[in-house]
């Protein structure tokens, strides 16, 4: 699916091709929920890196975040692009997987086809006040979900191949 994205003041456009553009995936992490999820979480989606096509990016940012793994303080490996003049949250690049790149979902102009499930992850950092809503179609996840953003949009027969690199 191809989308277009903005950061509010409009200095960052992109679009790119999505090839997991239902925001199902809610994370309730610090680092999501400080940085780009005043709700209390984040919605990222999957698209191809290759296809990332950028306006302005003179005005972006990069935030790394400093993260403890059992004890040992680290960088996470995960660039979290946003808008220099804005704050906009934008998308999520990590060259663990060079080939995608993570769009918030807050961040893009085109409709967003509505998910039939919701997945909301990382509920162990999730902050106190934050109401996880718990009806037939949302599922739980202490952490990190088994199944890859590519996994579960097949097997919901959403997942979109154009654009594969
Ligand atoms: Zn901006």
């Amino acid at each position: 699916m191809h989308l277009e994205g903005s950061c509010r003041c409009g200095r960052v456009h992109f679009a790119c091709e999505a090839y997991a553009p239902v925001p199902y995936l809610r994370c309730y992490c610090s680092i999501c929920r400080k940085t780009a999820g005043g709700g209390g979480y984040a919605i990222n989606l999957g698209a191809w890196k290759k296809t990332l096509d950028v306006e302005g990016r003179a005005f972006l940012g990069v935030y790394r975040a400093r993260i403890t793994d059992e004890g040992a303080p680290r960088t996470s490996s995960g660039r979290r692009h946003f808008c220099t003049r804005c704050g906009s949250a934008l998308w999520l690049y990590d060259p663990t997987w060079p080939t995608l790149v993570h769009p918030h979902a807050s961040a893009i102009d085109t409709p967003l086809p509505k998910p039939p499930e919701r997945v909301h992850m990382c509920l162990d950092f999730k902050a106190p006040w934050v109401e996880v809503p718990r009806g037939r179609t949302d599922v739980h996840v202490a952490r990190f979900p088994r199944e890859s953003l590519e996994q579960w949009h097949r097997r919901h027969g959403l997942y979109d191949g154009r654009g594969r690199p």
